[in-house]
């Protein structure tokens, strides 16, 4: 008697395999693509790459990232999950938006569940000129999965400064753009926008965003990391342009971005205004009525203030994140003393709403 259903033999381990032969075939269908191969997948293995902002392109880039076997991914957000997130971000589910869950650590957990084999440093932090360096040593490849020119012109100084690649990508509406950087060879983010661009300072909140925008840049940009990082750096392999698209009027352009610009302030004169900034201690971020407040390194026992704010309003929290609610202000409250609050985009409001909730 045959089956073709056939059924598990007694001491069979159905879909349990050897460590080796799973990491085989894990790889199989990427190691077979020229461009790749099985060399090219032990560079990946390898590899260290920080992904800087992890909503809705750097879930992306992590995800196709993470999936292809880079070997250490460092994930850096400053910002936690909420419902909102939900319609692009493709790493968080409802159960991260209900707890809150700082988005680095959200994202850590969702690749651990289908990529266990690759190592991801989360870090829920803020990237500014006291702690780029700490937070951003000892990768080759930077992207860029921030939502601001301040902080993306944070990263071309520091690429700059350090020689290493980084790849732009951004979305918004129906807009994505992308460029790779290689420092003293390309143009930089500077040689092509020495100041923000106008046209592209709309933000999710003001222009909305389609899902398929992000899932465009994050594809391109992942794809020229996978050549940066197998060491595939020739034309016209790796894009020497600026690269848009609309994904809903099917216009799109590129621009050359082959040579840096003579007299660029970064890459050319080295002043480095961006590196040398004296950081932000408020921030008004995309997307939300909300300002950030970030403090000095200001350890917060959470149950401590969890007790202490008792009577002032409703307040709950976890490992990660502490939350309060101050009718009409929602202060979200990290380990370090970094506060969200949501409500106002008064810097004064929400300077005082800290001073006389958390302290000066
Ligand atoms: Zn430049």
């Amino acid at each position: 008697m045959t089956s073709l259903a056939r059924e598990p033999q007694p001491n069979e381990r159905i879909g349990i395999s050897p460590r080796n032969s799973s990491l085989d075939q894990r790889y199989s269908r990427q190691i077979l693509f020229p461009g790749i191969g099985a060399e090219g997948q032990r560079k990946l293995g390898t590899a260290r790459v920080a992904i800087i902002g992890c909503g809705a392109t750097g879930s992306a880039l992590a995800t196709l990232l993470a999936r292809a076997g880079v070997g250490t991914l460092r994930i850096i957000d400053r910002d936690y999950v909420e419902p909102s997130n939900l319609q692009r971000q493709a790493l968080f589910d409802e159960q991260d938006a209900a707890e809150s869950l700082p988005k680095a650590i959200a994202a850590a957990r969702k690749i651990a569940a289908f990529n266990s084999q690759i190592v991801v440093e989360p870090k829920v932090e803020d990237l500014v000129p006291a702690n780029i360096e700490a937070l951003l040593e000892g990768v080759s490849l930077l992207l860029d999965g921030t939502d601001n020119f301040e902080t993306r012109y944070l990263i071309n100084d520091y690429a700059v400064q350090h020689s290493l690649p980084w790849i732009y990508s951004a979305a918004v509406g129906s807009y994505a753009v992308t460029l790779n950087v290689l420092p003293g060879r390309t143009a930089c983010l500077a040689c092509i926008f020495p100041d923000s661009p106008r046209g592209m300072v709309e933000t999710c909140e003001t222009s909305g965003i389609l899902n398929s925008a992000v899932n465009l840049v994050a594809s391109v940009a992942a794809t020229e990391a996978l050549k940066f990082l197998v060491g595939d750096l020739s034309a016209p392999h790796l894009r020497r342009t600026l690269l848009s698209f609309d994904v809903w009027t099917n216009e799109h352009a590129e621009i050359s971005a082959a040579n840096p610009r003579p007299g660029c302030r970064a890459c050319g004169q080295h002043d480095l205004i961006h590196l040398a900034g004296e950081g932000r201690p408020h921030i008004t971020l995309c997307g939300r009525n909300s300002v950030q407040i970030h403090e000095r390194q200001r350890p917060i026992d959470f149950g401590e203030m969890d007790r202490r704010l008792q009577s002032q309003g409703v307040v709950r929290h976890n490992d990660f994140v502490l939350k309060f609610w101050h009718d009409p202000y929602e202060m979200t409250l990290f380990p370090d003393g970094r506060a969200i609050i949501k409500g106002t985009t008064d810097t004064a409001v929400a300077r005082s709403l800290y001073a006389r909730f958390v302290g000066s």
